[in-house]
Formats: structure tokens, sequence, C-alpha cells
């Protein structure tokens, strides 16, 4: 399936210099969201899993379509300040200044779904933020890899996504 056409190029957002990829369309098409809940699980061995993470704000749409298609639970990864306690908080430096992400402390066997994996920062922080509050990540993967930014690897494999620029 054509994911790429269902994925729009918005220049200049949210800062001068950013292409920003906006996957709108693709969330509006039923087929395509269907498509991406079977195939981002597709080297994964879903015996393994007990709730998909999903990184705030569109991570948590991909994490929460994949707990329903594959009857399985969720975990919210949210912007630091938003959870009630006991929660885990790691700060992670962007290129510029420095963000912090939160989760719920707990225990259980995740996979961790993000959007965009940009620079990598952000998913690097969830995998050890979530390794750190109590849980054991199987498997991580993002819709879109903009591997021009970033070198990212998980159990020393390139980070699983269905498209790639
Ligand atoms: P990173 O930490 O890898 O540099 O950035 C990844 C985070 O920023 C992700 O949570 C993702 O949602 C957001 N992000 C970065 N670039 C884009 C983009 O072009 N499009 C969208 N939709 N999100 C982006």
């Amino acid at each position: 399936m054509d994911l790429k056409s269902l994925i729009r190029d918005v220049p200049d957002f949210p800062q001068e210099g950013i292409l920003f990829r906006d996957m709108t369309p693709l969330l509006q098409n039923p087929k395509a969201l269907d498509f991406v809940s079977q195939n981002l699980v597709r080297d994964v061995d879903l015996s393994q899993i007990d709730f998909f993470a999903g990184i705030e704000s569109r991570g948590f749409i991909l994490a929460s379509h994949l707990a329903a298609t594959h009857h399985k639970g969720f975990l919210p990864i949210r912007k630091a300040g938003k959870l009630p306690p006991p929660t885990k908080k790691i700060s992670y430096a962007l290129e510029y200044g420095t963000a912090e992400i939160e989760l719920p402390l707990g225990s259980g066997r995740i996979m961790i779904v993000d959007d965009v994996l940009a620079t990598g920062g952000t998913l690097q922080a969830a995998i050890d933020l979530s390794s750190s509050a109590g849980y054991k990540v199987e498997a991580v993967a993002v819709l879109v890899n903009l591997k021009f930014l970033n070198k990212m690897k998980f159990n020393n494999k390139e980070v699983f996504s269905l498209v790639q620029y």
C-alpha cells in the first residue's frame, strides 16, 4: 500500500526550515489505518507483548489502534506533569533545549510506537524510561523514519518503520 501518498509535506512547520510530515490524511483513511496496524507488528511475536506504549501525542493514536486491533493493553508515555503519581520521568536533549517525558511505574512487556522518528532522541528516551520504570521493552516501531536524521538501532537492528525518507 502506498502510504507515502497519504503523508502530506508541510514546509516551514512548526519552524522555518523544517519540512513537517503530516499523517492526518493517513489517519482519515480506514484501509490505511488497518494496514498500519497489521504491518507495524509484522516482525513481532505478539504473544510476547502485554501493552502497546504510545508516545504523546500522535503515538497515542497508533498505539491505541494497535491495542484494539491486537487485543492488548495501552500504556501512555506523556509529556511530563500530566500523569498522576507514581510515575518516572526522564529529561533528554532536543535540537534546541530539553524535553521531559513521563510514564506510570509498572511492569509488563511492551512495544513502543511513535509516528515519526527524527533525531531519535524521543524514542531513545522512551526506551530508557520504560526500562527504568519497570517495563520490558520487547519491540519498537515507528510509522515514518526520517533516516537521514538518525542512525538509531534497537537490539542492533534499524528501528522498524513502514515509510522512510
Ligand atoms: P526526535 O526526538 O526523533 O527528534 O523527534 C521525534 C518526535 O518529534 C516524535 O514524537 C514526532 O511526533 C515528532 N516529530 C518530529 N518531526 C516530525 C514530523 O516531521 N512530523 C511529525 N508528525 N512529527 C514529527
